[in-house]
Parts: structure tokens; sequence; C-alpha cells
């Protein structure tokens, strides 16, 4: 652990920490930030009944379109001119808004963010191929900072360039890589067109996030990389990667979200009421310690639960993966979906690998999902296709019938939807070049 002392705080000190946190934070927005006094007003909040970390749920939330309105500085508490860094979000889901950091700010965040690489199998005098972008974008820089807080070398590669990624992976012989899990698909998929093999690389830990990814993409990463993959998870507008992170030796249970900087919550989607540990819901943060620009209740619109898991000895609470973000959520016919359910079908086909995209168009007045979803080279090779299959192959080959049929039919009994299925061949389907992959190709307003 990078802070033992904070990471198996008990949680009732963990508690007052975080109330006396909040206090102080509310006290001091209220004052420094027009856009939470006004807010407060017009909301009926007292300020003074803001006693403890259990009267969060008296504050509004802060909404993404607050941020666009306050652009770009509405929400300093510090002036200008104390300003360590600007960062901007990604801009995934539109205009891009700005996060403004002082220098305790970029203290906070590259703590965590040692704290998120050390749980994720990092250690010091390991070397850190960062992948991720760097620039405005928090991921490479918040990334690279954290890792030389632990002590590590860190290998500041920033995004694209496969061949250059490949060649300096064998020549540094790096442990550690940090990028999206789709990028590392890519990673891995390039290494066999290349005929190298994993022991030509000396990778052992893979921490990957900045988009939704199911273990079917963990189990395909760890089995071509040879890593033990975990989950990184974060936003700008919270501080960027390091909010969450998945220990490597509990997979699957969740990632531990640092809560004594990032007070999490999840709601409900439509009425904004808490929900209890375990329920699915949209996660909510506040940021109990940022010093530039902290922000009450941001209402993230990812979808995921929250849970205490006290089988071991860090006691902060952990967050599901998320399951997509609320914008992201397609509808489908009336029915809701998130391109990481079908993604979760796919667990049960060795035959597939799994880089898919869905393709979503209008028939008539009917909406029409079609999944194109790539055949490994196993595969393929075992049914005469190595070098690939045509349209024509797929219909004449009973077993490539037999798997895209058995394919739809699981989709419709697990994801309650029916949708047309492409088998694609190995490498067909276009790949992350670095940053986060457009899995959904929504044509419906084209
Ligand atoms: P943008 O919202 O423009 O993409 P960011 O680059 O700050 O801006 O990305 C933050 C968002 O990325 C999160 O709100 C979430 O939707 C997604 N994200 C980040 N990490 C993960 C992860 N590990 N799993 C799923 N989604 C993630």
């Amino acid at each position: 652990m990078f802070n033992k002392e904070i990471e198996t705080l008990p949680l009732e000190k963990l508690r007052k920490l975080q109330s006396e946190r909040l206090v102080n934070l509310v006290n001091r927005v209220y004052k420094q930030v027009p856009f939470y006094k006004n807010q407060f007003d017009e909301n009926g909040v007292d300020i003074s009944k803001i006693q403890s970390i259990d009267d969060i749920h008296k504050l509004p939330f802060t909404k993404k379109t607050d941020l666009r309105d306050q652009y770009p500085f509405g929400f300093l508490t510090v002036p200008q001119d104390k300003l360590a860094r600007i960062h901007c979000s990604s801009g995934t889901t539109g205009k891009p808004t700005v996060v403004a950091y002082s220098k305790k700010d970029l203290d906070i965040f590259s703590e965590v963010v040692a704290r998120s690489l050390a749980a994720g199998g990092a250690k010091p005098g390991m070397k850190m191929h960062n992948s991720y972008g760097y620039g405005l974008f928090t991921g490479g820089i918040g990334i690279h900072y954290g890792a030389e807080k632990l002590g590590m070398t860190v290998v500041p590669v920033s995004v694209g360039m496969t061949d250059r990624q490949i060649r300096l992976l064998q020549d540094f012989q790096s442990e550690v890589i940090c990028c999206t899990p789709s990028y590392a698909q890519t990673i891995a998929f390039e290494l066999e067109k290349r005929n190298l093999s994993i022991s030509d690389l000396n990778l052992k830990y893979a921490i990957l996030g900045a988009e939704p990814w199911t273990d079917v993409i963990r189990k395909d990463i760890e089995d071509s990389l040879a890593v033990k993959a975990t989950n990184i998870y974060g936003l700008s507008e919270i501080i960027g990667p390091g909010v969450s992170q998945e220990a490597y030796n509990e997979q699957g249970t969740g990632s531990y979200v640092w809560e004594d900087h990032f007070y999490p919550e999840v709601v409900d989607k439509d009425t904004g009421e808490p929900l209890p540990y375990g329920e699915e819901g949209v996660l909510v943060f506040t940021t109990l310690t940022k010093e530039a620009m902290p922000f009450l209740r941001y209402w993230t619109n990812d979808i995921c639960s929250l849970s205490y898991d006290e089988s071991n000895s860090r006691t902060h609470i952990k967050m599901s993966t998320i399951k997509g973000r609320a914008d992201d959520m397609l509808i489908i016919r009336g029915v809701n979906l998130f391109h990481t359910q079908v993604e979760e079908v796919f667990k049960e086909y060795k035959q597939l690998a799994p880089n898919y995209q869905l393709i979503v168009t209008k028939e008539g007045l009917s909406d029409r999902v079609e999944v194109k979803v790539e055949t490994n080279l196993e595969f393929q090779q075992e049914l005469g296709y190595g070098n690939g299959f045509t349209k024509e192959d797929i219909a004449k080959n009973t077993k490539l019938v037999s798997i895209s049929n058995k394919l739809k039919k699981n989709i419709k009994d697990t994801v309650g939807l029916s949708m047309n299925v492409t088998l694609n061949c190995y490498g067909e389907i276009p790949k992350s070049e670095g940053g986060k992959l457009k899995r959904i190709i929504d044509l419906r307003n084209s």
C-alpha cells in the first residue's frame, strides 16, 4: 500500500475526517463561489445545518451543464495566479469542461494515483509504460506524476505510433503498462501480427481505464499480454484518473474509491434520491479536499453501485465497474441498453475475439442493432480460414452459422433485444489508436 495509514483508516475515523472536510468545504464555497451561494440560497440550504457527512444529501447536485455555464473559471476558489495547471475533460460527450488545480491539488492527484498504481500491483523501481494521452486530457500527465511519486521510472510514450510502443516495450522491458483497455487490445493484436511472443516483453501489470470494460476484455488482455489487468477509474472534474482503483489481488470485487478525498454516493437517475449499497444508479462525487476548483455532489452520469467489502485490510468503499454513461445508454425499441451488456455475452464464446461494434440504424419506425464481432485467429485457423473469410464463406460454413445463431439467441435471452449478428475476421473491426474506443455507431439521426 502506498499510504497504509489512510487506506486502512477505521471507518469511524474516516467519517470524522470526511465530516470535517465537508463542513469546511461547504463554508468555503458558499463564500467564494457565486454559483454555490446562489444555488444554496435558491434551494434554501442553510449551511449551518451541514454538520457531518451524513448531511451531504441536503446539498443540491452540480451538473456538467453548470460547469459549461461557468466556463472557464466560474468555479474557482483561488485567484488565477495560484493555479498550477489547467486541464480539460476529453469532451467525449460535447463541449469540453475546464478543470484547474492548485499546487496542493496536484499533490493530492499524485497521491491518489500513487495509491492506485500500488493497489494495481506497481512497485517502486518498476518501469511504467504510460500510453495514456499527454496533453489537456488528465490521463497521461496525471498517471505520470503519480507513478513518479510512487518511485517508478516513467516511460512517457503517450498514445499512438504502436510500432514505437512495441519497440519500447521490448527494449525497456517495462513491467507496468497504463492505457485504455481497448488500446491494450490493440498492442496485443499488433504483437501477434509481428509474430512476437509475450516472452519478448516483461509486462506484469496492466492498469487500465478511461472507458467501460468487462471481464471479457480483461481475460483477453490477461491472456494475450500475460499481465494482471486492473481497473482504474476517474474523471477530470473530480481530479482525473485515480479516483478509484481495483486491487490486483482482489480482482472482480470492485475498485476502492479513495474516499478521504472523493466522497461517493449512488443516486436514482430520475429522482436523485440516494440508493442503498449494492443498488445501481448514478455515481455522484464530492471533492472533499480539492482546493482550486472543488465540486459538491457532482453528477458523473456514470452508472454503477457501491459496497463495502470487509474482508480486506483497506477500509475504503468499493465501486462496481461502470456499466456505461447514462448519456451513452441506447434506447432500443423502448429497452435500455449499454454496450457492456452485449460484451458480457461474449464470455461464453472462446471462438470470438472480444473486439466489437454495435451499429444502430432505423428500419422504418423500428430500431435495428447489428452486432459486429471478430472471431479469433485460432478458431479461424482451425476452420481453414487463417487468412480470413468472406460473407459467402460464413453462409456456407456450418460452424460459423451456428455460432452467429447461438450468439443471436444468447443476446436476445440475456439482454432482451433481438439483434443481428455479423461475424468479422480477426483484425477487421477498427481498433483503438490510443484513446477511448467508440463501440457504438448510432446512425439513427444521420
Ligand atoms: P470525458 O467525459 O470527456 O470523456 P474524461 O476524460 O474526464 O472526460 O473521462 C471521464 C469519464 O471516462 C468518466 O466519467 C467515465 O465515463 C469514463 N471512465 C473513466 N474511467 C473509466 C473506467 N475505469 N471504466 C469505465 N468508464 C471510465
